[in-house]
């Protein structure tokens, strides 16, 4: 069994497992809701974890995640300024050639 994923929101957590199971990858959610009933563990080792139980496909799941997650991270893809032309990396919401923030309207 491996960990594929954390994050501080459970219902993020519960969304994921559901698109996985949806694909036929057996996943089980750790750490849900534990670090209010132990009280003394720091906060990060209370977020919930999605691990995969077959090992062997464990990379499909990441596949799976990658693509559930893109809406959140699509700003990864390159995007043309359309004030002045220039290309943007992903990771930047505004443009650093004119400081355009036009990547909200891209779509
Ligand atoms: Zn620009």
């Amino acid at each position: 069994m491996k960990k594929l994923y954390t994050a501080q929101v459970p219902l993020m957590i519960d969304h994921l497992k559901n698109i996985l199971e949806s694909g036929g990858i057996e996943c089980v959610v750790r750490n849900t809701y534990l670090g209010a009933a132990m009280g003394e563990i720091p906060p990060i080792e209370c977020w919930p974890e999605l691990w995969v139980v077959e090992d062997e496909r464990y990379e499909e799941a990441q596949a799976v995640l990658k693509g559930a997650l893109s809406p959140v991270v699509g700003l990864e893809k390159p995007w043309k300024c359309k004030s002045c032309g220039e290309m943007i990396e992903g990771q930047f919401t505004e443009c650093w050639n004119c400081g355009s923030r036009q990547w909200l309207g891209r779509k």
